[in-house]
């Protein structure tokens, strides 16, 4: 009998322990979370966590000295595991985020430009497509920019490839900095960067292309320092505006591209629109 009440006070005793430790990782998972109603409700598990070890405790002094024999052993044994249980779950759980956390830093950097700190050509792709399927599915207008800064070959000639890389930095900063949260910019090419705008007809599309070839104008876009002056530079802008018959993306990037190449005739620094349509030969 001796053994037996023993074996029911290590089972509650060692249950609480246990516990106890599973509040270590639930710790370490809400500093990951942010702020907010997720965070609570872990809190709100910590404090049941607390009640049960306050009553595993309660459980075991009231009982210390009672007669004990096997069926009186279910309740401990089901404290004991119930413990175990709480403690896989709240690891697991902490695991799990860091996974989560691990697979999300790893997708951003799949879609992401590592020197312009936008999006990459591949994401570029996935999201026209998927844009122009709704804009054919919903007859919504949809505008397609592709932005060349103007003799870019001379900034990397005058002043080094790594002053160059800072000018792409900066007027792909300024660019992201003007564009709504719902158009999706990226990285086209080496110093070209183009724009998918959603529901946005040709008019509001040509005032946005003004604005952003404005911002870089009169920007600095590196302060001089003791090796160069100010340096600034101007972008051409070609603007394509889907119409309904055209579900081709190559069709509307070469829109994009006759507009971007009428810009460069007319003199650079400047916006030019075309109005898209499936005829021309692909
Ligand atoms: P245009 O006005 O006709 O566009 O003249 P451009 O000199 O800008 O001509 P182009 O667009 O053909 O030049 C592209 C230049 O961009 C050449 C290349 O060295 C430079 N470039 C491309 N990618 C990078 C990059 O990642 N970093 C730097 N520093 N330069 C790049
Ligand atoms: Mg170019
Ligand atoms: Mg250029």
């Amino acid at each position: 009998m001796i053994i037996m009440n023993l074996l029911k006070n290590w089972l509650i005793i060692v249950g609480a322990l246990i516990m106890l430790i599973s509040l270590s990782p639930i710790q370490k998972l809400k500093q990951q979370l942010p702020e907010g109603a997720l965070r609570g409700k872990w809190d709100m598990l910590r404090m049941l966590i607390l009640f049960f070890v306050a009553s595993y405790l309660v459980f075991v002094v009231a009982q210390w000295n009672e007669y004990v024999d096997t069926s009186d052993l279910i309740v401990p044994f089901v404290f004991f595991f119930g413990a175990i249980f709480t403690l896989l779950t709240s690891s697991l759980a902490v695991q799990t985020a860091r996974d989560i956390l691990r697979i999300t830093t790893l997708e951003q950097e799949n879609i992401t430009d590592p020197l312009m700190e936008i999006h990459n050509r591949r994401h570029f792709n996935r999201r026209l497509t998927e844009e122009m399927n709704r804009a054919h599915r919903y007859g919504t207008p949809l505008a397609l920019f592709i932005i060349d800064i103007d003799h870019f070959k001379n900034v990397n000639d005058t002043y080094g490839h790594d002053t160059g890389d800072n000018v792409l930095k900066k007027i792909a900063t300024l660019l992201q900095d003007h564009v709504r949260r719902t158009d999706i910019i990226a990285r086209y090419g080496g110093e070209e960067i183009a724009i998918i705008a959603p529901e946005t007809t040709m008019e509001v599309a040509e005032v946005l292309g003004e604005r952003l070839r404005e911002s870089i104008a009169n920007a600095i876009l590196v302060p001089a320092n003791e090796e160069h002056p100010d340096i600034k530079a101007t972008v051409s802008i070609g603007i394509a505006g889907i119409e309904k018959t055209i579900t081709n993306n190559e069709r509307f990037i070469q829109c994009a591209d006759i507009a971007l190449y009428e810009a460069k005739e007319q003199g650079r620094n400047r916006v030019v629109i075309y109005e898209c349509t499936q005829s021309e030969t692909m």
